[in-house]
């Protein structure tokens, strides 16, 4: 049954009289108990579809298309409805930094309080709070504790708890590895496996394709706005498609065995003007006069790949 479905989705902030399409015609959808990887590099638009599920997004944000979670329309539903029913109830985020964020004058426990209140949670707030920290395997004594006395490991074991307080469906984590050594990355990676295993779908945002194959069943790659290739990791992993999939997998370094790293030459094009054909065309080792003229977009047998190679 399908969990997710994401259709046609836009996203334009307003910025100085000028539009900036940070979304693009994204589409895909998960199976229930599935994962998603969103890779690609800064600035592609990672965060800004996450944060449109969570309806998080900035005043100066417009969006248009279809997000359904569990046949709910996210976008069409009035917000105190989706406060009500979904937000951090069925989906919930880690935010990018989110550990930078927790205030620094409050215990965890406050922090922790604050949440089930502003939700209106009307169950047993302590028993809640010790399943969500029992859950990330911190010990009970971090609640006592204030932001600073917590290591970056803990603090981030702290935001995803957070996330998990009123039991979510889908949790969406942005970059959550990020700027923590390789140990505490493992740590958190493992937290994320035991989730998934717990029947929770996971949106892994990351720049890294090594963290993202560890806990995905589906993977989208973005490119400029758009996601250029999607479909399964597996599937793609082994036999990527798009030129710009094949040119991420090849910049990531391998431990054992023969690396042929390679570095991609060039920019994304700019998302306030983006240009009408393939966004890929500048820097494509195959781009064909085609490709500047019409966008490109070819169904796969597990999903799609936006590239004339394939018609
Ligand atoms: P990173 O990996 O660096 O976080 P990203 O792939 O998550 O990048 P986004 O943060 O979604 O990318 O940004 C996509 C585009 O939208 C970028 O060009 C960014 O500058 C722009 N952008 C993001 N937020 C806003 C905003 N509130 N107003 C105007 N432009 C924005
Ligand atoms: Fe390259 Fe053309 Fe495919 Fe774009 S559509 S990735 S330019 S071959």
């Amino acid at each position: 049954m399908t969990f997710l479905s994401i259709q046609n989705l836009k996203v334009r902030y307003q910025t100085q009289g000028k539009q900036v399409h940070a979304v693009d015609d994204v589409s895909f959808s998960l199976e229930a108990n599935e994962s998603i990887g969103i890779a690609g590099e800064s600035a592609c638009g990672k965060s800004t579809l996450g944060l449109t599920l969570m309806r998080a997004l900035q005043a100066n944000a417009t969006v248009s298309g279809e997000i359904l979670l569990d046949d709910k329309s996210i976008l069409n539903m009035p917000d105190e409805e989706f406060t009500k029913t979904l937000r951090w109830k069925k989906i919930s985020m880690v935010f990018q930094g989110a550990m930078n964020s927790l205030d620094p004058v409050f215990t965890i426990k406050q922090q922790f309080e604050e949440i089930l209140k502003k939700h209106g949670f009307k169950g047993d707030r302590q028993k809640a709070i010790l399943e969500a920290v029992n859950c990330v395997d911190l010990p009970t004594s971090v609640l006592e504790k204030f932001p600073h006395e917590l290591s970056g490991g803990m603090k981030q074991r702290v935001v995803i708890s957070m996330a998990l307080l009123l039991k979510p469906k889908l949790v969406i984590a942005d970059e959550p590895t990020t700027a923590l050594d390789v140990l505490v990355q493992a740590q958190i990676m493992t937290l994320l496996k035991k989730l998934k295993k717990e029947g929770i779908s996971v949106m892994l945002i990351s720049h890294d394709l090594g963290i993202i194959s560890e806990i995905s069943e589906k993977i989208g790659i973005m490119y400029a706005g758009k996601i250029v290739e999607f479909g399964y990791l597996s599937d793609i992993y082994k036999n990527p498609k798009h030129p710009y999939t094949e040119a991420l997998l090849k910049s990531v370094p391998k431990l054992k065995g023969e690396s042929n790293l390679v570095s991609l030459q060039g920019n994304p094009p700019n998302l306030v003007n983006p240009p009408v054909g393939c966004r890929f065309y500048d820097r494509c080792p195959h781009a064909m006069e085609k490709c500047k003229k019409e966008p490109p977009k070819i169904i796969t047998s597990s999903g799609y790949v936006l590239c004339w190679l394939y018609e």
